[in-house]
């Protein structure tokens, strides 16, 4: 027979490291006692009994013999019964899983008095007012959280109370006031269930327990699971602790403390303290705290114990503390501690510190920050002492501060902008045609739509600022301006403001401070530099050492040079995702781009063509420059060609009114036959990527040459080209090696008329399904893949980006679907196993396949472990996102070290 399972933990038997058996709580109680620090003797049921309640609907057979035998043994301890007449033991009831969890029942205190034993409190401490404030607290407690009283009319009845004594201060009830009210707090138990409180002991802890238990499924609970990610199945532990009083007067006392401040790092005594008052009082609000440092003057004994004990605990979590205490008479208890939370700066601080400190190393400093953190660091901010009033509060859907003059169209952001003002582009919802509006506003700011709505979803991929959903406003594009909730009337060239952090939106300039971070990134400020509190220097040192530690290496997806520079300032270590399509925009460009299209002969497109190749290889030499020695994979057109056509509806009226008139425009007509023929259901899936280089003939040629003869001139300069070629949306190896025939014969021309060695590695994208599934044949073919996972992921779910997460993403996620859109964090188990295998196929058919992702999950924190986890060799992300991937690949390498699973 197995045996039996252990389901009680006195405090002694614990350990910090049992979060899982005692809850976070219950264990670090645990690892207290055992440093020998003062805490109330107690003991812990453990998750496992609590699982089996909730699975069986009862608790499990042995656990009252085991409560019992605790309780035995800590009433010999304490000398004394639970709720003995004379002279009662009483305890505090808790919760605690492994998570702190919002939703989980409160704890109760004080449980065990009763009629029969608040006399005997009294009487033990000569004081009988201490006596009835517990038991009309317990009622309270007991009655709210363990019998479902509504709180509200034990405080009514309290503030009653205070009323008929003209005072607003609990204090001022005297021993007779409190007695009336634990009257008047039982009648209310009596009506509200009708039942009495139970005034037996036991009886009243047993329901205790059981009610923590239940608190478990909890609709607060589970709903903060659902969000948090917080599997279901854990269940939660019950803290039995023998209770200490910080209500027996002035000496006495309750307090909160972090052994460093948590929102700078900064090392020093944070916390407050409340004398004459139990448990929560303290945060409350229902007296006036003062500052922990004053409890020197107080009790200057207690402070010196805490002081030390602060210290202890920091070095031995070897992190920021925070804990909870209470003084009796004079001496110190502590009943609670856990590493505390703290802000993004605070995070980075801290963590150099303790290593400062000998307390941790670098490998695990890099472990107390993440990417996310990082990101909120490299945001701008409105200054904090900004009296500004918000006129309307959005959706917080990029971060970041922005201020401009509000612009109301695409057209007119690019031009301001041009002439070196500063936009914030309004709009009642963006579409693909606002993008160069987007790209030259400041921020952007809608009036519809969600945290997945386009504005939403391409800021956040460029690192701009944006409020979405900002429905109070009402804008009105075509009279250019927007109109608040207060009446105010916004017109073109008004100053406004947006807080991509808060949602808020302000009429007029507030001021904005700079992210120093970014300043470092930039190269504007130096690493050494003492700026906000040593924030620079600890991003510095935990940079460079993910930068030691990470194998993947960090890419980035970058169009121009201008963009190509900045990459290389924050770390890139190449190109893994140069978009040539941004090449054929533009006045000039798109011209040709049309005679491409409506080409009906060989010498048409071939003249179309050659005027496109001296302009696409200007951008490809400006590229190399920017990243000599540097790989810089360019990939060839991907988008259907109609996004290159004008609107079919401006179109269709511009050929109707010139036919109104008699006067047809030839050009305009052969247009618009083109964009009918190119109008497709579903473009995702039409002619596009690889397709457009089999159906255009000399299109992608065209390209490759471009890139050989930028890549020549480059040579012939003197500097050291890197060009990798990248072929879109194959789904097949035979499309693969057709395209790799043509562009090899281009090369080859290349190198012979300019009489230089390219070495120009062609490679695919693999962003099909099919492609993945088939990666050992294509690979016979490719000398790289880069894995662009929105279209993988966009083909495996068969989700169209644009239409779903404008459409019914909000309730997928509501519904816990999914935690997070699959477009932001890699769906490991569907999108990541396809990349897993067609990693493996790959590197079975071709060992040195270089691999690479250049998919918008290159730069998001948790794809990053799983990229480093499956072997690739790179990332590639948006320049803002490089250092954030840097980091994280540092984290993914020092937090697989020793473990077999890359
Ligand atoms: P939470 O999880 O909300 O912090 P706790 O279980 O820590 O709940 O308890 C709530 C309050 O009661 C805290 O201020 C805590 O310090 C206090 N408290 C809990 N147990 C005792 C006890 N045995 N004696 C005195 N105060 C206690
Ligand atoms: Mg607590
Ligand atoms: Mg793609």
């Amino acid at each position: 027979m197995a045996a039996k399972q252990k389901l009680v933990y006195d405090f002694t038997e614990g350990n910090k490291d049992l979060k899982d058996l005692l809850g976070g709580k219950g264990a670090n109680l645990a690892e207290m006692t055992n440093l020998g620090l003062p805490v109330p003797p107690g003991f812990t049921i453990t998750t496992e009994a609590c699982k089996t309640y909730l699975e069986k609907g009862d608790e499990p057979a042995s656990l009252r013999d085991e409560v019992s035998a605790h309780l035995d043994a800590l009433e010999q301890k304490m000398g004394k019964k639970l709720g003995q007449a004379d002279d009662p033991l009483l305890v505090s009831v808790r919760s605690g899983a492994k998570f702190s969890m919002p939703g989980m029942m409160d704890t109760v205190l004080n449980i065990g008095l009763s009629d029969a034993s608040v006399g005997g409190l009294a009487a033990q401490a000569g004081n009988e007012r201490f006596a009835w404030d517990s038991y009309r607290r317990l009622i309270q407690m007991f009655g709210k959280t363990v019998m479902g009283v509504d709180g509200d009319r034990f405080e009514e009845a309290l503030e009653a109370a205070k009323q008929g004594k003209g005072t607003s201060n609990d204090l001022e009830l005297d021993a007779g006031d409190l007695k009336v009210l634990v009257k008047a707090f039982k009648g209310i138990v009596r009506e509200d269930t009708g039942r009495d409180f139970p005034q037996d002991p036991r009886e009243q802890m047993d329901l205790a327990i059981r009610a923590v238990f239940d608190s478990w499924n909890g609709d607060r609970a589970r709903l903060y699971r659902r969000q948090e990610r917080i599997p279901n199945d854990l269940g939660t532990a019950v803290n039995v602790c023998s209770m200490v009083f910080g209500n027996l007067g002035p000496d006495s006392g309750t307090g909160v403390a972090f052994t460093r401040d948590p929102s700078t790092g900064h090392q020093g005594v944070y916390g407050d303290y409340l004398q004459h008052a139990q448990g929560e009082d303290v945060v409350a609000g229902i007296r006036n705290t003062v500052p922990l440092a004053d409890l020197e003057k107080l009790d200057k004994k207690s402070y010196d114990e805490l002081m030390a004990i602060m210290a202890t605990l920091e070095n031995h979590y070897r992190d920021l503390c925070d804990i909870e205490f209470t003084i009796e008479r004079g001496k110190l208890w502590m009943l609670q501690t856990r590493v505390g939370k703290r802000t993004a700066a605070a995070a980075f601080r801290i963590a150099v510190q303790l290593v400062d400190q000998g307390l941790i190393d670098l490998d695990e400093a890099l472990t107390r920050v993440n990417g996310q953190q990082l990101a909120q660091l490299m945001f701008p901010r409105f200054d904090e002492n900004t009296k500004a009033e918000y006129v309307a509060w959005g959706i917080a859907a990029s971060p970041g501060a922005a201020v401009g003059k509000a612009v109301f169209d695409s057209y007119t952001a690019v031009k301001w902008s041009r002439s070196g003002e500063k936009v914030i582009l309004v709009r009642r919802e963006t579409n693909p045609d606002d993008l160069d509006g987007m790209i030259a506003a400041q921020g952007i700011l809608t009036s519809r739509g969600g945290k997945t709505s386009h504005a939403a979803v391409v800021a956040r991929g460029m690192g701009k600022t944006c409020v979405c959903g900002a429905e109070e406003l009402e804008v009105d594009t075509k009279k250019r301006r927007f109109t608040t909730p207060d009446g105010r009337v916004v017109e073109e060239g008004d100053l406004i403001s947006i807080d991509g952090s808060t949602g808020k939106v302000y009429v007029g300039e507030v001021p904005v401070v700079p992210s120093p971070v970014v300043e470092y990134f930039e190269g504007t400020l130096h690493a050494g530099a003492d700026e906000q509190g040593g924030l620079v220097k600890a991003v510095h040192r935990i940079m460079a050492h993910a930068d030691e530690r990470r194998i993947l290496r960090v890419r980035a997806n970058a169009d121009n040079g201008e963009d190509a520079n900045r990459a290389r300032r924050y770390g890139a270590q190449g190109i893994g995702l140069c978009r040539t399509e941004h090449m054929f925009l533009g006045e000039e460009r798109r011209k040709e781009v049309e005679h491409l299209i409506l080409a009906d002969n060989d010498k048409d497109r071939e003249t179309a063509l050659k005027t496109l190749l001296p302009l696409q290889k200007g951008d490809f030499v400006e590229l190399f420059q920017a990243m000599d020695g540097l790989p810089v994979t360019v990939r060839l057109l991907d988008p259907p060609l109609h996004e290159f056509l004008p609107d079919i509806t401006e179109l269709s009226v511009r050929v109707a009114l010139a036919e109104a008139r008699k006067d047809p425009n030839e050009n305009d007509l052969r247009l618009l036959q083109a964009v009918h023929r190119l109008h497709e259901q579903n473009p995702m899936l039409g002619l596009r990527g690889v397709r457009l280089g089999l159906a255009i003939p000399g299109l992608f040629s065209m390209q490759v040459r471009a890139i050989a003869e930028a890549a020549a001139e480059r040579k012939l300069a003197g500097g050291d080209p890197r060009a990798e070629i990248m072929i879109p949306l194959v789904g097949t190896v035979q499309e693969l090696e057709i395209v790799r025939d043509d562009a090899e014969t281009v090369l080859a021309d290349v190198e012979r008329t300019h009489n230089v060695e390219l070495d120009i590695k062609l490679g695919t994208m693999i962003e099909l399904p099919r492609a993945a599934v088939t990666a050992g044949q294509i690979a016979e073919a490719a000398e790289f893949f880069s894995f662009g996972t929105n279209d993988l992921t966009q083909t495996v779910w068969g989700f169209s980006r644009d239409d779903v997460e404008a459409s019914f993403f909000t309730a997928y996620l509501e519904k816990g679907i999914f935690g997070v859109s699959p477009f932001e964090t890699i769906d490991r188990d569907g999108v990541g196993a396809l990349v897993k295998q067609a990693v493996e196929a790959g590197r079975a058919t071709r060992p040195d396949l270089k691999l690479g992702v250049c998919g918008e999950h290159g730069g998001d924190p948790d794809s990053v472990h799983f990229f480093h986890e499956v072997g690739l060799d790179y990332v590639s992300c948006s320049p803002f996102r490089i250092p954030v991937a840097r980091l994280e690949a540092g984290r993914a390498a020092v937090q697989t070290a020793g473990s077999d699973s890359r």
